[in-house]
């Protein structure tokens, strides 16, 4: 690998989390530097990006859980500014993919309902009304944003696109009727089409993330179709002894 691909990878140890070494990329470090260079208000800035911080970090725990939950071993989490890794080794069954994979949105979800169902229910703490209304306090704003941020995490993790979760989500409900090769093939077809959506809206709207993030998931879900494509299944050996399998016929 050159230097140049070895700094743009670069991301510290800074900890462990239930025994999982948690990596902190070096573009969080260049996004604080460029809030502190350009905010009007620093400490909202800081608490959206503890926030979200916080809520991946609890997401990649999840996928980690997860992989401990099917006998696997969680290896390390990795924290970019738009997202996360969860480095994990399982086994390749389609339950084992779908606990892994449904266990980090699964976080945001609660998280979202929890802190959604506390603006709702807590006398003590005003409601979403008095929120819109202005009347808000920095503790119901913290909820608020807490609801939010794993609100949208949950819902853009579960969009049916390679290499997002949702992805592995569709493909591991249906490799139980299908054989992986079909179970990947469907789901490829499905992030492709995902991907021009979100092209189109990232053109219409002239946002350039939506744009960028539906070229990612394009390229990803499209090499995932060729890769299963192009994927050649052993026939059932059950029946052979095994000096007469062969690998790949
Ligand atoms: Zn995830």
């Amino acid at each position: 690998m050159s230097r140049f691909a070895q700094l743009l990878l670069y991301a510290p140890r800074v900890g462990r989390l239930r025994g999982i070494p948690v990596h902190l990329h070096l573009s969080f470090l260049l996004l604080a530097l460029y809030l502190l260079l350009t905010t009007k208000a620093l400490w909202v800035d800081l608490v959206l990006v503890l926030v979200v911080f916080t809520s991946v970090l609890l997401h990649e725990l999840g996928h980690c859980e997860g992989a401990r939950k099917v006998g696997g071993l969680p290896q390390r989490i990795v924290l970019w500014p738009l997202g996360g890794l969860a480095y994990n080794s399982h086994e390749d069954t389609a339950k084992a993919e779908l606990i892994v994979s449904a266990a980090g949105p699964l976080v945001n979800l609660v998280l979202a309902l929890i802190a959604g169902g506390i603006l709702l229910v807590r006398p003590d703490v005003p409601g979403l009304d008095q929120v819109r209304a202005g009347a808000s306090t920095l503790l119901t704003d913290l909820v608020a944003l807490v609801a939010t941020v794993n609100a949208l995490l949950f819902v853009f993790n579960v969009l049916p696109a390679f290499p997002l979760d949702g992805g592995s989500i569709a493909r591991a409900l249906l490799r139980f009727p299908l054989q992986w090769k079909r179970a990947t093939l469907v789901v490829g077809g499905l992030g492709v089409a995902t991907a021009g959506a979100l092209i189109v809206l990232g053109i219409q709207w002239r946002a350039g993330i939506l744009f960028g993030l539906g070229l990612l998931f394009l390229f990803v879900s499209g090499s995932e179709f060729r890769k299963a494509w192009r994927f050649t299944p052993l026939p059932e050996y059950d029946d052979l002894m095994p000096h007469e399998r062969r690998a790949g016929s």
